[in-house]
């Protein structure tokens, strides 16, 4: 019964499974790492109701019973340490699998660092009483709806390894350590050791963004594509996104370790390189963009808009929403505020959805001072178009037609004098009216 200590790296954030695995009897031919078979998963699922008694005192973690805050500040105070039961007796946490048993390894309250060094897992606790393990921060300040193996106690040594270094890395028990170490820090009395630890993974983290950040930003500010075929590194297709992450990571040794380590390792490890990390700084970057906008609006007060309509490919239209104001610098800015997906073109509809955006943006259309469309009958529209909705809101709007379009319709009309141009036009019309139209999808 001999732990072997042949363990991997590890560092925050490594889904490594590392064969820290204590085992028992010798038909053992099942190793950690193996892909987890659900139907061999022994976890108990009801660890803390099998305990007889409840105190909320006890070294025993699974006889704390409910969790309420004076539970939470007596243990925050007093740390993980006496609860972690590192001398107990583990026998009787013994597991029968198909083939074999196993039982819970003390090796698992190590792990080991990417310099060699050994630290402990302070956040390991065994309970006596239902042999299983329990996490201190998640049982005391996890979201409480046990969903958490370790919130509610996990006894399935033969798939340990992997889980408690899943668990390790999960968002859930990053919140519930957060949360852990500002009550404690709070108090005055946190174990230096896991703030140390904490706070070097939440470094690591901060240095990654430090670098994501930055790309994200250069490639919105330029409107430039992000992805590619591919989303994996190493690869000419993977677009540019992941190619400026490894030009960069050429000349930046941080990086480039963190890409070989976590760059390719696959969904559910988390790496803030993926294209979900992307999609969210964007957002926020939108965001912030969007709210300089409305307050630069609101200094200048007065703004003219411009709506047009256009199906995207797939055939759903999206319109367009431009405001115009005169900055405080006296510049005419004309600013892109979003796209509204629409299902209507009356032009009450397309009032309803532009009183909507402004709405939303806290803009007040009685400041509003032009409006321009094109020529459409429900944008002019003399009686129902939407120029009209929006003069009887406010009889200031003046429309002016848009010049460009107007430009387009003199072009158009001019080609109707010659029979054989509008023949060629007409022939085209109908050809891109055809290819475009959607019950054709699936011929093409
Ligand atoms: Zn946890």
């Amino acid at each position: 019964m001999t732990p072997q200590l042949d363990v991997q790296a590890e560092n925050p954030g490594d889904n490594n499974p590392n064969p820290l695995e204590e085992t028992v009897g010798d038909d053992l031919n099942s190793r950690a790492g193996e892909p987890i078979n659900e139907s061999s998963s022994l976890q108990s699922e009801t660890a803390t109701e099998q305990c007889p008694t409840t105190d909320s005192l006890s070294t025993d973690p699974a006889r704390w019973g409910k969790i309420d805050e004076s539970v939470r500040a007596y243990w925050a105070r007093k740390g993980p340490e006496s609860v972690q039961n590192k001398d107990a007796n583990v026998k009787a946490s013994e597991r029968h699998y198909k083939h074999q048993k196993r039982l819970f390894s003390k090796t698992h309250f190590k792990r080991k660092h990417l310099n060699g060094e050994y630290l402990p897992r302070e956040w390991l606790l065994y309970s006596p009483s239902t042999s299983c393990v329990f996490c201190f921060a998640c049982r005391l300040f996890g979201e409480g709806d046990g969903q958490s193996l370790f919130e509610s106690g996990y006894n399935d040594w033969k798939h340990a390894t992997r889980r408690i270094a899943e668990h390790e890395n999960s968002d859930s028990h990053r919140k519930a350590m957060f949360n852990y170490i500002n009550r404690a820090a709070a108090d005055g009395v946190i174990d230096s050791q896991l703030k140390k630890q904490f706070e070097s993974q939440c470094n690591y983290w901060s240095e990654v963004l430090q670098r994501v950040v930055p790309v994200v930003k250069f490639l919105s500010e330029r409107g430039l594509a992000f992805r590619g075929s591919s989303e994996i590194f190493g690869r000419a297709d993977n677009g540019n996104y992941m190619g400026i992450l490894e030009l960069i990571s050429e000349f930046d040794p941080f990086l480039k370790s963190h890409i070989q380590l976590y760059g390719n390792a696959g969904v559910g490890t988390p790496s803030y390189l993926s294209s979900k990390t992307c999609d969210e700084f964007i957002e926020l970057m939108s965001n912030r963009v969007l709210s300089e906008i409305i307050a630069e609006v609101k200094v200048t007060k007065y703004f003219s808009i411009c709506i047009d309509s256009t199906p995207d490919m797939t055939h759903i239209d999206q319109l367009t929403f431009i405001i115009r104001y005169v900055s405080p610098e006296g510049l005419v800015e004309e600013r892109f505020l979003k796209f509204l997906p629409i299902s209507s073109h009356t032009g009450k509809a397309l009032c309803d959805a532009a009183l909507t955006v402004l709405h939303e943006m806290d803009i007040d259309i009685s400041n509003c001072r032009g409006q321009c469309y094109d020529n459409a009958a429900n944008m002019a529209g003399v009686y129902n178009g939407l120029q009209a909705h929006i003069k009887d809101i406010n009889p200031l709007v003046e429309w002016v037609p848009c010049a460009a379009h107007t430009l387009n319709l003199a072009g158009v009309n001019s080609m109707n004098c010659c029979t054989e141009t509008a023949d060629f036009f007409n022939f085209i019309q109908t050809l891109f009216n055809f290819c475009s139209n959607p019950q054709l999808d699936g011929r093409w």
